[in-house]
């Protein structure tokens, strides 16, 4: 049996960068980025006013009220090129260049524009450079605004179409094929029969899979034979990057992931990690090169160790800097049990307290079966092996699911 922290290592080990292809802007969301982004231009681009108001020398208000003649007018996309003289104002208006010859401006609630529009009057002194943003003084051409190996959120989409990428180089998106084992599943349109359930675990494993960036392929349900499991597991190399099963990783007479893994000559990577709930997770690589996660039946099972390892493959597949979740502490709302030689993951809601500190409210379970309880999940408490329990307002490792 290997810790989580090791087997998560193994995985980055055995992940190799996919491919990179050029996409167009509108299509690079959630995608991870595979170049640097490089600004062409300063930002701003020239200097601009941040108000509404006069552009106006700060000499010339050096005492108020003052009264100053109106020159021109300066707009967004259309400026006033000339140089503003001594005893001049421009009226202009915010995201406008600033003229030469201005060195501040000031707003517009500040000041009186008379009648005929020639005079401005200025209530209140101005200082040198009120209300001005330099060119370049946010960003310079030449500097790098976002590495490569980043995921592209909506916010970055603004920065990419800011300094025209209109199309963006990206690591191809891994596809995932999916396939569920047990004799007892039917498929979700099916009213289950005696001893049936219905097949959750494709739609939370789909689910995650697309959250990290993949496209799915679900292979049909394959009961619990060895024979049509490898069939099937075959199928999806032709396929697919990397295969998600779950089911039959256990120690039961029909749990035959393993078999069929052997037998297509998988190499095994690990298949026991020091992990509750998850233990049998089973992580492996066939002969063509595509990697496999064999998960456990238990749907609470299945979203914990995908989240752990097969998450991680897929971000770790797309070039990913951080292909893990992220731990950070919070306070534990309420005790909590761990458990003998395994790491425990328990399901939990994050919320903050009054002093601004970070809360882990541990969730009431009935065990790795209880999906209804885990779709209130927001994050995973981490109790370290073999720490029996842990007190109310103990400082705990906590992951935020995706
Ligand atoms: P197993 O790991 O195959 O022994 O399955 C453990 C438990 O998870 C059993 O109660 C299964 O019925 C249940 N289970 C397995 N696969 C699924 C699935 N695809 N959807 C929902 N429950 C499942
Ligand atoms: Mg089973």
């Amino acid at each position: 049996m290997i810790s989580v922290a090791e087997a998560i290592e193994i995985v980055k080990q055995q992940t190799h960068v996919l491919e990179t292809e050029r996409v167009r802007l509108d299509q690079v969301l959630g995608r991870v980025l595979a170049e640097d982004v490089i600004a062409d231009s300063d930002l701003p681009p020239f200097d601009r006013s941040q108000m509404d108001g006069y552009a106006v020398r700060a000499e010339d208000v050096r005492t108020a009220p003052v009264r100053l003649r109106i020159v021109g007018e300066s707009a967004a996309g259309k400026g006033w090129h000339q140089e503003l003289a001594e005893g001049q104002a421009v009226r202009i208006m915010t995201g406008a260049p600033v003229p030469a010859g201005a060195d501040s401006v000031q707003q517009v609630e500040l000041t009186h524009e008379l009648k005929d529009g020639s005079v401005v009057e200025l209530l209140e002194t101005v200082e040198a450079g009120k209300s001005i943003v330099k060119r370049g003084a946010e960003i310079q051409a030449g500097e790098a605004v976002l590495s490569a190996g980043a995921k592209i959120n909506a916010a970055m989409m603004a920065v990419l179409a800011a300094f025209g990428y209109a199309n963006v180089q990206v690591f191809r998106k891994p596809r995932v094929a999916i396939l569920a084992t047990g004799t007892e599943l039917v498929a979700v349109d099916q009213k289950p029969g005696q001893d049936q359930i219905r097949d959750s675990n494709n739609y939370s494993i789909s689910a995650y899979a697309e959250l990290a960036g993949a496209v799915v392929e679900r292979m049909p349900l394959t009961g619990d034979e060895t024979s049509l499991l490898k069939t099937q597991i075959a199928a999806a190399t032709e396929c697919c990057d990397l295969i998600v099963t779950s089911g039959g990783v256990s120690m039961g007479v029909y749990d035959v992931t393993k078999a069929a893994l052997k037998e297509l000559d998988a190499e095994i990577f690990f298949e026991r990690v020091a992990l509750r709930p998850g233990k049998p997770t089973v992580f492996a690589r066939l002969p063509n090169g595509a990697l496999v996660f064999g998960l456990p039946g238990n749907p609470v099972s299945v979203s914990v160790t995908f989240n752990l390892f097969a998450r991680t493959a897929l971000l770790a597949l797309q070039g990913a800097t951080e292909p893990t979740l992220k731990r950070e502490t919070a306070a534990l709302a309420r005790a909590v049990k761990g458990t003998t030689e395994r790491e425990s993951y328990l399901p939990a809601q994050l919320t903050t307290n009054d002093d601004a500190e970070l809360i882990a409210f541990p969730l009431k379970w009935g065990g790795s079966s209880d999906f209804v309880a885990f779709a209130l999940t927001t994050a995973l408490v981490i109790v370290p092996a073999n720490v029996r329990s842990m007190e109310a307002g103990s400082v705990v490792n906590v992951l935020r699911l995706p």
